[in-house]
């Protein structure tokens, strides 16, 4: 059976004494990448620090690679890259001089390791720039060289995306899909928005007011975003109702229909004289169907 890489356990965090974190549990294992979602205040950061050592638990048990994280936390922590908030960059060195300061940290990472990482990261055209003539994206990108660069196999993102514009969401995003799948990693990313992470996830955990309220693969979500509906683009929506009476939105035809149905559906359009232009099927996004699940608690 395949082993977890993090693995947390009914953990606890009180904060002068008011309760932060409430007893969660979840685990990660290689390869896999958790979508930690909530709104803020949620205890995301928390849970992060309590899993990276900068918090101590109230109660619980957290293991990464087996290790405990309370009794044996410098082998627990050996594995590890985080990015806590902000990278931690010199914005006046370059990202190379950057990453040469962080291999100092650490024992045996050679020139080979850090053009390797600055080629995994796609940062090798600008990597001899000022990191202060560098995009958010762009440093974003470098905060992960710097805590992949003693190949760690569990990644820590705390809002990874936050301030990122579509095009730097899009390659830190991939940035991290290439990692869990080529490198092996096992990703943890918080976000307190479901849409910027989710295509990037295979497990998304939801955690409100410290509690998890909903926990799934992604496979099985998907499976339950279907509305069993397909949208039909033709030239007379007027008569589609006719015919299948259904319901209209402009140019399009809403038909309610299993998969199997739609080849008669549109033949019979067909033989009707209608033009078709698309028949798309009408799928909630994922913070919908959990929307769904959770009976309605608003994610932010
Ligand atoms: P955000 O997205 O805003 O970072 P979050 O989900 O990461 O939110 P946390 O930063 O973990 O949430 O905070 C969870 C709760 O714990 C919040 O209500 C916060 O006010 C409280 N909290 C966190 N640290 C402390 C502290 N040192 N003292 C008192 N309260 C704290």
């Amino acid at each position: 059976m395949e082993t977890d890489v993090l693995s947390c356990e009914g953990i606890y965090k009180n904060i002068h004494r008011k309760p932060i974190i409430k007893g969660i549990s979840f685990n990660i294992k290689q390869g896999e990448i958790l979508g930690f979602i909530g709104p803020n205040g949620a205890g995301k950061t928390t849970t992060i620090k309590l899993i990276i050592g900068l918090q101590k638990l109230s109660k619980g048990t957290i293991k990464i690679n087996g290790f405990n994280v309370e009794d044996n936390f410098e082998k627990a922590i050996e594995k590890v890259g985080t990015i806590v908030e902000n990278p931690d960059l010199y914005m006046y060195l370059s990202g190379y001089d950057n990453l040469k300061l962080v291999s100092n940290l650490y024992k045996g990472i050679t020139k080979s390791r850090i053009d390797e990482v600055v080629k995994l990261v796609g940062l090798e055209n600008r990597i001899k720039d000022k990191v202060s003539k560098y995009s958010l994206g762009m440093r974003q990108r470098l905060g992960i060289a710097q805590a992949i660069l003693h190949k760690p196999n569990l990644l820590i993102l705390d809002e990874p995306t936050n301030g990122l514009d579509p095009e730097g969401m899009k390659q830190v995003r991939e940035l991290i899909a290439k990692l869990a799948k080529e490198e092996k990693m096992a990703v943890m990313i918080s976000s307190h928005n479901l849409a910027e992470i989710e295509n990037v996830c295979n497990k998304i955990c939801i955690l409100q007011n410290g509690e998890i309220v909903e926990q799934s693969n992604l496979e099985d979500i998907k499976k339950e975003v279907s509305k069993g509906e397909y949208v039909v683009e033709v030239d007379n929506p007027q008569k589609v109702k006719e015919i299948l009476n259904c319901e209209i939105q402009g140019e399009k035809a809403l038909i309610k229909a299993t998969r199997d149905e739609i080849p008669e559906i549109i033949s019979k359009l067909v033989k009707n004289n209608i033009r078709l232009y698309s028949v798309t099927e009408n799928i909630s996004s994922l913070e919908e169907a959990f929307l769904k699940k959770t009976g309605g608690n608003k994610i932010e």
